[in-house]
């Protein structure tokens, strides 16, 4: 995808192409939503939060009435995604944004993410809202299987403390009390579950840019993310 057009981005001197499709991929906790959502807002760009389709998905499949598998739940469930700067996700009426967060959903989120159906129903909601283009995608293989041809692609990456850290602060903040052991278990088994798993594992993306972010604050990681994105469109 390019466009000669760009967009000027507000405080900065970046110039992002109008129609790009940039992908973040990495662990849990590596920083990916707090940047991409940034990134997005910077460029006017729509971010598209993966994992929350993943979440939606395992939201529906726990609290189902009649014990069908998940190839039987998935052409029943209806789900909406609203992506913007906060992730709105339906359940038929039922606002489950809050719900999908919670760390059962997590750890399910990721055991379901090893289906083939689970997988293909999560592609397709990507491709049919990102394929023309400005938005930011993240997760674990955006840049890898959803759209290995994206403009420009990025896999970010913090050490494991750092990230249950991280993510011990994220659900602290939303009321949660676990202990930072647990969260950096559940971190961990779920980091093990989606690098090992068959079918598109956490990998980095072909030509895709690693920024380790481990000790860097989150305006310092756009800032690099922007200088790659300048050089990329400067053809450099
Ligand atoms: O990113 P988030 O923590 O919300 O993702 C929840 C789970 O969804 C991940 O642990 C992973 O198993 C799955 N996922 C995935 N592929 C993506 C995004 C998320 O398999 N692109």
């Amino acid at each position: 995808m390019t466009s000669l057009a760009g967009s000027q981005v507000a405080g900065s001197d970046v110039n992002i192409k109008k129609d790009m499709i940039i992908t973040i991929d990495g662990p849990s906790g590596a920083g990916k939503s707090t940047i991409a959502k940034m990134l997005a807002g910077e460029a006017g760009f729509t971010y598209i939060d993966s994992g929350a389709i993943y979440r939606g998905i395992a939201y529906a499949y726990r609290n189902r009435e009649n014990n069908e598998t998940i190839g039987e739940l998935l052409p029943l469930i209806s789900l909406t995604f609203e992506f913007g700067e906060n992730t709105r996700v339906l359940l038929g009426e039922l606002d489950i944004s809050d719900g999908i967060r919670l760390p059962e959903i997590s750890l399910l989120a990721s055991s379901l993410s090893q289906d083939r159906s689970v997988r293909d129903y999560a592609n397709a909601i990507q491709r049919r809202l990102g394929g023309r283009g400005r938005v930011v995608l993240e997760g674990r293989d955006t840049g890898s299987v959803v759209f290995p041809d994206a403009d420009i692609k990025f896999y970010l990456d913090a050490g494991a403390d750092e990230r249950a850290g991280r993510r011990h602060l994220e659900l602290s903040a939303k009321g949660s009390r676990e202990a930072m052991k647990t969260v950096k278990e559940e971190m961990e088994k779920r980091d093990k579950n989606d690098s090992e798993r068959a079918i598109a594992p956490l990998v980095i993306p072909d030509g895709a840019i690693y920024v380790d972010t481990t000790g860097i604050g989150p305006e310092e990681v756009l800032k690099t993310i922007m200088g790659h994105i300048e050089k990329r469109n400067a053809g450099k």
